[in-house]
């Protein structure tokens, strides 16, 4: 089903992120006929380029991050048609005049702004100097959301000034993950799963998103960050949310963001003792971070696992293990439920110990499993195993999983159709950084020094003791 008319305005449009991600998502869109014939997309940045040299570039990006079967010479051209470019100077007058005279009236005006964050005030102040955005306008903003309370305190001030909370989509790509999305469907929409779904069945949760990349040319930003920061910040406590949630009245933007708040506003301060950060060390092919992230003292962490604890009544005493980490053993994000073990055994003790795990893949291979414990066949007695009862998206849907839309590809198209129910709140941003800046405060404040992993390993080895001092073992990374 097309949107409706729309102008979206890419600040940044030259840079990183909207060739890889923004404007091939939004010629897919185009693609499955989602997007209308007169809708436009303005590409904004510095540098003298035109609009053709403009398309060009988006030629160029298609054809490099788009998958082949997509990429058919006439419709990327029929797409380039609907692109302009304008160059601007965030922070000056260049350029803005020009923008106002590209933007129609009586269509849907988006801005995304897929540059730098210290540009958002800047961005957001001129574009109501020069009467660009109106009271309908939408603005995108991206991650890095603030670098603690404070910084994320100051730019929601920065864009309230311009913007009403309804007008601002902050971006946690995450939950535009179709399996993100699934959990949801599957906690509640299922009568089969909600009952148990509580401190007394649930013995743990693990949510590990691992990275087999190092900080790649990206190494002088992340230093300044830090796994802490660039991931379990926002995308492992919105994973965290979902899965913790109360269910929502309904599946509602203010239902949904309440929820989750609620739960980011029960969650315990970590215990010391539960939280492990990590460096990647260096092996005989391979740079250790410090290399890579050009500081040859460097203390950021490039890896974290943490015990969480949820003060409510549904999850007290239920822990939730957290980790994230490069250059580790494979590229997997997962959400593993594991529940407790049935009340009593009657095979006796030799059938061993047999749980069920429910295991939400993100990425890659994208698809639920439920691992269930049935007889083994055969005419050996009472033997039990562990199988998977597996739902794999590409199995389970055939071509239709090709379809499935990219992160970035749906949660710009819900922009243009005004629903925030997968974006970040102001309030809920803010509450995250309340959680996570005592932690990174005390690294800082004690002059922590994280302890060095291998790379193509599953992380250090304090993050196994971790787990094994709680009686527990981390899920294998594959
Ligand atoms: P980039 O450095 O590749 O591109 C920056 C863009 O901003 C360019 O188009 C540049 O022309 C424009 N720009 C810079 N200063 C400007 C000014 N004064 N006036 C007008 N335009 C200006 O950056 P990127 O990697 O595309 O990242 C953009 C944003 O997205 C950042 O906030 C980044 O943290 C975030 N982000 C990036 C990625 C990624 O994978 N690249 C992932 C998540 C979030």
């Amino acid at each position: 089903i097309p949107v409706d008319d729309f102008d979206l305005v890419i600040f940044g449009g030259t840079g990183d992120l909207a060739r890889r991600k923004i404007l091939p998502g939004l010629y897919r869109r185009y693609c499955s006929g989602q997007m209308p014939d007169q809708a436009r997309i303005i590409g904004a940045a510095r540098g003298d380029h035109d609009a053709d040299e403009f398309r060009s570039m988006v030629r160029d990006a298609i054809k490099e991050f788009s998958k082949k079967n997509d990429c058919d010479d006439d419709k990327i051209e029929a797409f380039l048609k609907q692109l302009d470019f304008v160059s601007i100077d965030a922070r000056g007058d260049k350029g803005w005049p020009e923008l106002k005279g590209l933007m129609r009236d009586g269509v849907v005006k988006a801005f995304y702004f897929s540059v730098a964050p210290s540009l958002f005030g800047d961005i957001a102040e001129r574009l109501h100097l020069n009467e660009i955005a109106d009271a309908q306008s939408r603005i995108v903003v991206e991650k890095p959301f603030g670098r603690d309370l404070e910084s994320a305190k100051a730019l929601n001030k920065d864009l309230a000034k311009h913007f009403e909370e309804t007008q601002i989509y902050r971006i946690d790509h995450y939950l535009g993950k179709e399996t993100v999305q699934n959990l949801m469907a599957i906690r509640f929409g299922n009568i089969l799963f909600e009952p148990l779904w509580n401190s007394q069945y649930v013995d743990h949760i693990q949510i590990t998103v691992a990275e087999t990349v190092g900080v790649g040319g990206r190494g002088e930003y992340y230093d300044k960050s830090g796994a802490m920061r660039d991931m379990v910040q926002n995308h492992l406590m919105q994973l965290l949310c979902l899965i913790a949630m109360e269910p929502p009245a309904r599946f509602e933007p203010d239902s949904v963001r309440d929820e989750k708040l609620k739960v980011i506003r029960a969650l315990e301060p970590v215990d010391p003792h539960h939280i492990v950060r990590g460096q990647y060390a260096a092996t005989e092919s391979e740079a250790d971070y410090r290399t890579d992230a050009g500081d040859p003292r460097s203390r950021t962490e490039s890896y974290v696992a943490l015990r969480a604890m949820i003060s409510n009544w549904r999850w007290a005493g239920t822990p939730f293990y957290l980790r994230t980490g490069k250059k580790l053993k494979a590229r997997t994000s997962e959400i593993a439920v594991v529940f407790k073990d049935a009340p009593h055994s009657i095979f006796g003790p030799d059938a061993g110990r047999h749980r069920n795990i429910l295991s939400i893949r993100v990425q890659p291979n994208e698809g639920i499993t439920m691992q269930v414990t049935i007889k083994e066949p055969g005419p050996g007695g009472m033997r039990l195993i562990d199988v998977p009862l597996d739902m794999t998206f590409a199995e389970a849907l055939g071509e239709e999983a090709e379809d499935i839309p990219d992160a970035y590809e749906r949660l710009i198209m819900d922009v243009i159709r005004g629903n925030q129910t997968l974006f970040m709140r102001g309030d809920e941003v803010e509450a995250a950084w309340a959680w996570t800046d005592p932690i990174i405060q005390g690294w800082e404040l004690r002059n922590d020094v994280p302890k060095p992993y291998d790379v193509g390993s599953s992380g250090p080895e304090d993050a196994l003791m971790m787990m094994h001092r709680d009686g527990r073992r981390w899920r294998e990374i594959k």
